[in-house]
């Protein structure tokens, strides 16, 4: 009997319903498949019902590792390894279709990780993610709202993003105390070229960094307040960092490579 570790996040998915929805979110026959932390392989069997071409899984716990070795042998390889530290860009031959019930204490990181690293070429044809609730609402949040900020600017930049359905905690052994919900991000076709995605976290950093303030002091503080950039981009800075939306943010960031280049 496995015991659930919660400084890994490890909460198993085990209602049969929904581990079957979310293996028909995406095609799976003849595909390749990444899944992220697979723990006691739930949601891999599922994956494996529909015939992928090759799956790979990303598991940190060597105990799991070892289970999902006995229970899976050749049908699986299984990369044993945080996967913050794997350089997912150079690492498959074909485009992967991404599943993951990521491990909450971590899902923003390596949604962070995987846009900020993107080359133009993308590895991934889709990314299917669980993530608790709070945080996918933040993910998607349209700008004037309460939820937009540094999040939904970051992830909305290279990717397009749709929420696909929430789950309840009774779904998964041991219970969390949150509901979750799955999301589908897709590559974007066109999307504002910005030379160092280190900027983009820079700039929305300053601008969220008091977001009940007026955009005056961190719009002075990256652009000693030039009047062109303003009025190029039409940025009232009386307004909040809410209310700017995505495109402005993405083009503000161009300006601010621009001025330092
Ligand atoms: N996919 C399984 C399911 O739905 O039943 C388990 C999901 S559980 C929320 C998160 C999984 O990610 C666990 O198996 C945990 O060991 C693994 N994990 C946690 N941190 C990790 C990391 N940094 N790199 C890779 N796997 C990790």
């Amino acid at each position: 009997m496995i015991k659930a570790k919660k400084s890994l996040g490890q909460n198993f998915l085990i209602d049969k319903n929904i581990l079957e929805k979310i293996t028909n979110i995406a095609k799976i026959e003849n595909n390749t498949i990444l899944e992220i932390g697979p723990g006691t392989g739930n949601l891999t069997s599922y994956i494996l019902k529909k015939k992928p071409k090759k799956i790979y899984v990303i598991e940190k716990d060597n105990e799991l590792t070892i289970n999902l070795q006995k229970k899976f042998n050749n049908e699986i390889t299984i990369i044993n390894e945080d996967v913050l530290k794997i350089d997912e860009t150079n690492l498959f031959k074909d485009k992967v279709t991404v599943f993951g019930n990521l491990p909450y204490n971590i899902s923003t990181e390596i949604l962070s990780k995987w846009i900020i690293n993107l080359k133009d070429n993308f590895w991934f044809e889709c990314l299917i993610l669980m993530f608790q609730k709070e945080v996918a609402d933040r993910i998607i949040a349209e700008f004037n709202t309460s939820n937009y900020g540094r999040l939904s600017i970051i992830s909305n930049w290279k990717l397009k993003i749709k929420k696909v359905f929430d789950i309840k905690p009774e779904a998964f052994s041991p219970k969390p105390k949150v509901i979750s919900s799955v999301l589908i991000f897709y590559p974007k076709k066109n999307f504002i070229k910005i030379d160092n995605p280190y900027n983009l976290e820079k700039v929305t950093r300053i601008f969220f960094n008091q977001r009940r303030k007026m955009l005056k002091k961190p719009f002075n503080q990256l652009f000693n307040g030039d009047q062109k950039v303003l009025n190029k981009l039409k940025i009232d800075l009386t307004l909040r960092p809410q209310n700017i939306n995505l495109e402005t943010y993405y083009n503000l960031v161009c300006e601010y490579e621009k001025l330092r280049s």
